[in-house]
């Protein structure tokens, strides 16, 4: 059996670490047809946008995709191109598993979270305006109900389905009482649909300090889209940064793999970076499609080569400035051989 699956290379450090990916993905075995496309600021003058109407076409054909980072211009130019995909295609779930893995460098070693963000709404809605220019600007957060309803839905399947045992709502309803208040009153209706998984709140601020000091009272979190982009990346960095942690975009029956990581512009084309986010990204695409046993030995492979500690990029060293930290490729080379 092949698989026909669109694959977006991204900018900076992208190239480098889907091409990684690719390399350890053939060597499970599993047959992909890759449809590469491209995509972000450097396809703007060919087709009149960063994310081309063939692109979205060859994902919503194909059902799935996987994408490098792209970079987004800080204060001006072209919306993100990552926030425009997910809602062209309605992937409502951005999925995004942080696990200790041994041998990673990082403040715990026993963390076992499952991040669900909502991926269309919120303060991404992107409406913002100046009042007064240059003197006041305003942003407005969007909550639907709906959408609120199906990303607590997707959290708790996700536990039912993964034998997980807690699903916390993160919010702020004390300040935001009618957005926060109406997200946390349908999280409460959900979840009393779901009584074998146990369900409670935490306000965002507080399950922050709960996390940097007890990581391991937390199952799933599910979070409106800002407070979502946040938590998960400190809870990356709980178990060891950006490099390691992968992710996925999921709506109904079409799903988008990445890792959380940026393309980290300052490292691109250095053969340097961490190539584990990306390829982690592929065996949860290999996992989605039903390559159950594919998708585990990646994530074993992964594990030992970090475990040993031998051919692994500078930011698995203890100290960064190691000689002996491996490139991308290198990196991939040892998981290859792990397989
Ligand atoms: P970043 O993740 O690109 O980089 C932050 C730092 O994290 C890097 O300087 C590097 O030290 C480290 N890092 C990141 N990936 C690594 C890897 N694979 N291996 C080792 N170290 C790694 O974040 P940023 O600097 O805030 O953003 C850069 C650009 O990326 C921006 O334009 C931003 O909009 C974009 N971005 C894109 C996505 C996406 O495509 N989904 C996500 C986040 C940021």
């Amino acid at each position: 059996m092949s698989y026909t699956v669109t694959l977006i290379p991204g900018d900076g450090i992208g190239p480098e670490v889907s091409a990684a990916m690719r390399r350890v993905v053939a060597a499970t075995g599993i047959s992909i047809d890759w449809e590469v496309l491209e995509a972000g600021e450097a396809v703007i003058s060919k087709y009149g946008s960063p994310l081309p109407d063939h692109v979205l076409e060859s994902i919503r054909r194909n059902k799935v995709g996987i994408k490098g980072p792209i970079t987004t211009p800080v204060g001006k130019g072209f919306r993100s191109v990552n926030v425009a995909l997910r809602k062209a295609l309605d992937l409502y779930a951005n999925l995004r598993p942080a696990t200790s893995i041994v041998g990673v460098p990082a403040p715990y070693k026993d963390v076992d979270l499952v991040i669900v963000r909502e991926n269309t709404e919120g303060l991404y809605a992107g409406i913002e305006h100046e009042v007064i220019p240059g003197e006041a600007a305003e942003a407005i957060r969007i909550i639907t109900r709906r959408a609120s309803e199906r990303i607590v839905r997707f959290a708790f399947d996700y536990a039912v389905n993964h034998d997980r045992k807690l699903v916390t709502a993160v919010h702020k309803g004390n300040i935001l009482k009618i957005t926060d208040g109406l997200f946390l009153n349908t999280a409460k209706t959900v979840a009393a649909q779901y009584p074998a998984v146990a369900f409670n709140d935490r306000i965002v601020d507080n399950l922050c300090m709960q996390l940097v000091q007890r990581p391991q009272e937390y199952d799933i979190l599910v979070l409106t889209n800002m407070f979502g982009d946040i938590v998960s990346d400190l809870c990356a960095g709980l178990v060891g940064g950006l490099g390691v942690t992968p992710g996925a975009n999921i709506g109904d029956g079409i799903a988008v793999f990445e890792p959380v990581h940026g393309s980290a512009p300052k490292y691109t084309g250095q053969n340097k970076v961490n190539p584990t986010a990306v390829i982690r990204s592929g065996a949860m695409l290999l996992s989605y499609l039903g390559e159950q046993q594919a998708a585990d030995s990646i994530e074993r492979a992964v594990r030992q080569v970090i475990r040993e500690g031998k051919s692994v990029t500078y930011d698995l060293k203890a100290r960064r400035d190691d000689p002996t930290a491996v490139g991308t490729q290198e990196m991939a080379d040892a998981i290859i051989a792990a397989l």
